[in-house]
């Protein structure tokens, strides 16, 4: 993974040697544009990231955090976090009291925010908004490790693991006449609310948009495959079918995965599919749109875990699309 931490300012400077041009719009999202001949095709992964915001310091110095799109709250004690205030990163860990001072009610009552304390080593509130202050975005700890069989782990893969999958296709591209447009776009906002894409889409105004994320993936203890489909890691991208789907374009992303041996996975999704792609369909007159996505472990924790196999399977299915 070429993306780890500074996201948005790592995908400018890595996509930049390989298209026509990069700009950033007033939403924040990142135009990379790969001029071509023909059809208009927007890639979309989002690079904004779940994380928390300081909303409260105490007069101990202790700071108090919300969330910034989905996060339980259960996972946070003892963990570490980086507080970005202005241009610098303040490490913080999140306070959990001792197992010895807990009653057993305690140890099994649920985890809120409010009882949630991030520890600085602040030595009162003047101390601490020497280091940081109230709005400031705090994100995990970027601890990232290969497992085995091609896994890895860490934070931030939804929707770094998008991200990797347009870069790759860009470099791929970069030499190739491809007969279509194609606009990169690493869209902002997405997990709260989608607000960058929208804005994308009826600025581009594609002809189709094929949007790469993450996907639950159901192959782990307690997982219902029953309720939520049977998606594995290493068993290939996620082709979504449904209403949001454009089905030709399914159709036509699954033909080249068949044609071609390149391993893929279907899942359905009856409903909106909870990505970009769902305001991007609506936008303009209509917008064909398609959702490939990698499938992920553990969600919207620190440890979230995804295949190289599977982005290396996207890239192959969107590839070959591209310059057909
Ligand atoms: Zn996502």
């Amino acid at each position: 993974m070429r993306l780890a931490y500074n996201t948005s300012k790592d995908f400018s400077a890595v996509i930049k040697p390989f298209v026509n041009g990069v700009s950033t719009d007033i939403l924040g999202n990142i135009i990379a544009h790969k001029q071509g001949q023909g059809t208009r095709i927007m890639l979309i992964a989002h690079h904004d990231v779940v994380c928390l915001m300081v909303t409260y310091i105490d007069d101990n110095g202790f700071l108090y955090v919300k969330p910034s799109g989905g996060i339980d709250a259960s996972l946070l004690p003892a963990r570490k976090i980086l507080i970005k205030h202005e241009d610098k990163l303040v490490a913080g860990v999140i306070g959990k009291k001792p197992a010895h001072f807990l009653r057993d009610e305690a140890s099994s009552s649920k985890i809120v925010y409010e009882e949630l304390w991030v520890d600085i080593g602040a030595k009162n509130r003047a101390d601490a908004t020497e280091m940081v202050t109230i709005g400031d975005y705090a994100y995990f700890s970027p601890d990232y490790e290969e497992l085995s069989n091609d896994l890895i782990a860490g934070p931030f893969f939804d929707d770094n693991a998008g991200l990797e999958v347009l870069l790759a296709l860009a470099e791929q591209l970069h030499e190739v006449n491809v007969p279509c447009d194609v606009y990169f776009v690493a869209s902002n906002y997405e997990e709260i609310g989608m607000r960058g894409a929208i804005v994308a889409a009826q600025a581009i105004q594609p002809d189709v948009c094929i949007c790469v994320d993450v996907t639950h993936a159901t192959d782990y203890p307690t997982m219902n495959t029953v309720c939520f489909g049977d998606i594995k890691l290493g068993k290939g991208c996620v082709l979504a079918k449904g209403p949001n789907v454009f089905l030709s374009l399914f159709d036509t992303l699954r033909n080249i995965a068949i044609n071609n041996d390149i391993p893929y996975q279907i899942e359905v999704s009856p409903y909106p599919t909870g990505t970009d792609a769902n305001v991007i369909q609506l936008a303009s007159r209509g917008i064909k749109t398609a959702v490939v996505s990698i499938p992920c472990r553990y969600m919207h924790t620190p440890y979230e875990v995804c295949s190289k196999k599977d982005i290396a399977s996207a890239v192959s299915i969107i590839g070959d699309y591209l310059q057909s």
